[in-house]
């Protein structure tokens, strides 16, 4: 039996006829950009979210690059993230000409450890950017008092945690500006490219708004060099079915998260997600840890599951940015991590004779 790392062809046979309906009106009425469908999706998004806007844009890169200039962050200025996420995170602040300053992770959520943090701000720091990996909320509270206390901004990259929670609140309402990605393969996925930026600040709003449409305020008048980046009123339609469906999809990740965890705690050396008493996790990705990953990761994939590693090189080590002079040992929770993880099959569709077959596929190759 073979394993897709991701398969979302039953999640489409449920939201098929109502997107061809949807895509239908759209084709008829031509309205491509920012037509009301956009505009629709961008208040249901918010709404679901917990704020006030919603601002549809190209790609998460995108949404995190629009949310870095909406917040006036520029050259001179620092932006604090954790060197253990996708390099998008970190391209967001070199796009506007600051320079990110990476931090080490936790343990056991491999977030961004708070603990951490303080010692990274210095006068120029502006902003930092809590990654919410895999789909868990990272620890907001002390990030934003630490904001708070220096006066820089919180930036959430929520790109892999739609609709998860941290001490009940949504994750997008936690700092100043949220930034979502809706690739085809995140939890709340579009056909194509698109992302947001939410927030509940009217002024980071208006410049996003600007920003993401050429800088207009009206049809050829520009108070600002903006950009072109938005999102599609045909991917709107798609992610508006989807978005109905998100947190029942939700419910059966965390079915599939359980059923695994169960069958993971009996096999010795591997170690499954740790999850917070105040948050809910999303579980975009169920990632374990073991310690001979890569030998294991071969072995999978020879055996016809797919699996990926999320991710093998932390951002310090990148060498699109060594010119930033950090090295091996730098980070050495992050650079374990980063060793040892293997993300395995997750989707909300996956049945329990798949997780048996994942996990006893895992089991024999151990021992
Ligand atoms: C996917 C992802 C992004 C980038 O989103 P795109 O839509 O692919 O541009 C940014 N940050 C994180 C943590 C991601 O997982």
């Amino acid at each position: 039996m073979n394993v897709q790392f991701i398969d979302f062809s039953e999640q489409y046979q449920t939201i098929k006829d109502e997107i061809e309906v949807g895509l239908k009106q759209v084709f008829e009425k031509g309205n491509f950009i920012l037509g009301q469908e956009e505009k629709d999706f961008e208040d249901n998004f918010a709404k679901y979210c917990g704020v006030r806007y919603g601002v549809g844009v190209n790609s998460g890169t995108d949404a995190l690059y629009l949310a870095m200039a909406s917040l006036g962050i520029g050259p001179g200025d620092e932006v604090i993230l954790p060197t253990f996420t996708f390099i998008a995170t970190a391209l967001c602040v070199s796009y506007t000409g600051a320079k990110p300053v990476f931090v080490d992770i936790e343990e056991t959520t491999y977030n961004l450890d708070p603990k951490k943090v303080g010692k990274a701000i210095t006068k120029n720091t502006k902003a930092i950017i809590p990654v919410h990996i895999y789909g868990q909320s990272a620890d907001m509270d002390v990030i934003r008092n630490l904001a708070q206390k220096h006066g820089i901004k919180v930036a959430e990259d929520a790109a892999q945690a739609h609709g998860a929670t941290y001490q009940g609140k949504k994750i997008g309402s936690l700092g100043d500006v949220a930034c979502f990605s809706f690739y085809p393969t995140k939890s709340l996925g579009a056909f194509g490219d698109g992302g947001m930026i939410v927030t509940d600040n009217k002024e980071i709003f208006d410049r996003a708004m600007m920003l993401r449409d050429y800088g207009r305020t009206g049809r050829y008048e520009h108070k600002i060099k903006g950009y072109n980046s938005r999102l599609d009123t045909v991917q709107a339609v798609i992610l508006s079915a989807k978005l109905k469906r998100l947190d029942s999809w939700n419910k059966m990740r965390n079915e599939n998260a359980r059923y695994y965890c169960e069958l993971l705690k009996d096999l010795d050396g591997v170690i499954a997600p740790t999850i917070k008493d105040d948050r809910t996790h999303v579980f975009q990705t169920f990632a374990v840890r073991l310690k001979n990953r890569d030998q294991v990761c071969v072995g999978m994939k020879e055996k016809g599951i797919g699996v990926l590693i999320h991710y093998p090189i932390p951002l310090h080590l990148q060498e699109a940015y060594k010119e930033l002079g950090y090295k091996k040992g730098d980070f050495p929770v992050a650079e374990r991590i980063a060793d040892e993880i293997l993300s395995i099959p997750m989707y909300p569709h996956m049945t329990k004779k798949q997780i048996k077959h994942v996990c006893k596929t895992l089991e024999d190759l151990l021992y």
